[in-house]
């Protein structure tokens, strides 16, 4: 289909990689996922083809060029998208985020809130393959709620060079084969909430202190979920990303492009299960002598999935527009643009879920087998629900859109410019 978003450069890039991920990847997806783990030689394929924090500045990518040579002025927010389009055509989603899940959400914030000594150290370092970063804010006693997190992190008082970080973080994606955590603490007294947090790099490997376990999760087994313990751990204050205590704002300004890339695979994700019940429906599966399509119930199905994806679609690609017209920077600290990422991943994250419904529906009892034509749905069905928990769950994200528009509602009126006329 034409596209106002989408020109030759862009589809030749989707094409490569294609390619590359059809060749490379998902032929051995499944086996990693069922083996909770992807070979480094395989990272390391993913990784020189510039896949790893592919948006990055050339000034941290060390001469090295963008994924399939896409040129500096030529790369906008809509190659990023056809990279997150692309990944999860992978039917096993816990392999997308064993790749780069970690990655992608760990290093923006050194990216945008670091030293450029910060980022001199680790960024080029990331890009190349040679380590990796996960994100660990949420504890077991808070997820939603970030501002209440407890892990603390008190200055060392025998050097007070360095912090003495205690707590845990749970369900870190990556965080088991990571280098480095950009790990949420409490920097403040205990109840300072919000204005109470920091956020510091620090090292897990052969670090005293540090203690990592698997968890086990309904799906994503490839991600590497991992419970990290921190007990007296000894990091350098010169790790801390920006001022100190004022880590929230860091950790909610990751959370705007997460939540577009979250909606992204979603997305896709449901087009998948769209397209796998289709082929089913229509080319496979007969019943009472005919085709399953040939039930209007069933093409109800059909309609209403395809009907949601591609509104999702057309919303995500605007917004997506509207942040590229503004640069991204400037963009993703509009509160509006905030409120319209944090309700389109509802909205794409409530389509996955009917989608997965609805396409273990068609299958039958297919869409419940690990073997067999309806594999794909039944992984989708175990993998889909972290979309709307994670980076912000359903019910908080709904809440803060809603919110957002309200107060600026309430703001127009007071100042005179109400739009809304009573
Ligand atoms: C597979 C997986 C990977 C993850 N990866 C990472 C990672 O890499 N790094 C990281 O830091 N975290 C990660 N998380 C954690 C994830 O971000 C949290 O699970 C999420 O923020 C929700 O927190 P919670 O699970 O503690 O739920 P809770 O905050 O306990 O919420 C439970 C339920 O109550 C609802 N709820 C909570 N408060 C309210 C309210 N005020 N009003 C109405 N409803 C409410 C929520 O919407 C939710 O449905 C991951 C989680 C999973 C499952």
């Amino acid at each position: 289909m034409n596209s106002p978003y989408f020109g030759e450069a862009h589809h030749r890039f989707r094409a490569s990689l294609r390619e590359f991920l059809e060749k490379e990847i998902f032929p051995h997806a499944r086996e990693w996922e069922e083996s909770g783990e992807i070979p480094e030689l395989a990272y390391q394929k993913f990784a020189s083809q510039g896949l790893i924090l592919p948006a990055l500045p050339n000034a941290y990518r060390d001469g090295r060029p963008r994924p399939f040579n896409v040129p500096d002025h030529e790369w906008d927010i809509f190659f990023g998208i056809i990279v997150g389009e692309e990944l999860a055509r992978c039917p096993y989603n816990g392999v997308v985020w064993g790749l780069n899940g970690g990655n992608l959400i760990g290093c923006p914030p050194i990216l945008n809130f670091g030293t450029q000594e910060q980022r001199m150290e680790y960024l080029p370092r990331v890009f190349r393959g040679e380590i990796r970063f996960c994100l660990a804010v949420t504890e077991p006693g808070a997820g939603s709620d970030v501002a209440n997190i407890a892990t603390t992190a008190e200055v060392d008082p025998t050097d007070p060079s360095y912090y003495l970080v205690t707590g845990e973080k749970k369900w870190i994606t990556n965080g088991i084969w990571s280098d480095f955590a950009t790990t949420a603490v409490r920097t403040g007294p205990p109840g300072s909430g919000a204005a109470g947090i920091s956020v510091l790099i620090i090292p897990l490997k052969n670090t005293p202190g540090v203690r990592r376990s698997r968890m086990r999760n309904s799906g994503v087994s490839a991600s590497g979920s991992t419970y990290i313990s921190f007990n007296n751990v000894r990091v350098p204050r010169a790790n801390l990303i920006g001022e100190e205590n004022k880590g929230f704002a860091v950790i909610m300004s990751n959370f705007n492009p997460e939540r577009v890339s979250i909606a992204t695979s979603a997305i896709q994700m449901a087009r998948t299960c769209y397209d796998e019940a289709f082929k089913h429906a229509v080319f496979r599966r007969k019943t009472f002598g005919a085709y399953l399509s040939e039930n209007q119930i069933i093409r109800s199905k059909l309609a209403g999935m395809l009907r949601r994806i591609e509104s999702c679609k057309a919303w995500l690609y605007q917004l997506a527009f509207e942040v590229k017209s503004r640069g991204e920077k400037v963009a993703y600290q509009d509160p509006y643009i905030g409120a319209m990422s944090a309700l389109l991943k509802v909205e794409a994250g409530k389509t996955l879920e009917l989608c997965v419904r609805e396409a273990q529906q068609i299958f039958g009892g297919q869409g419940v087998s690990k073997d067999g034509v309806g594999s794909i749905v039944e992984q989708m069905s175990r993998d889909f629900r972290v979309f709307i928990i994670g980076g912000g769950s359903e019910e908080i994200l709904d809440d803060l859109g809603i919110r957002v528009l309200v107060d600026k509602a309430r703001k127009e009126r007071l100042n005179g410019k109400a739009k809304v006329k009573l």
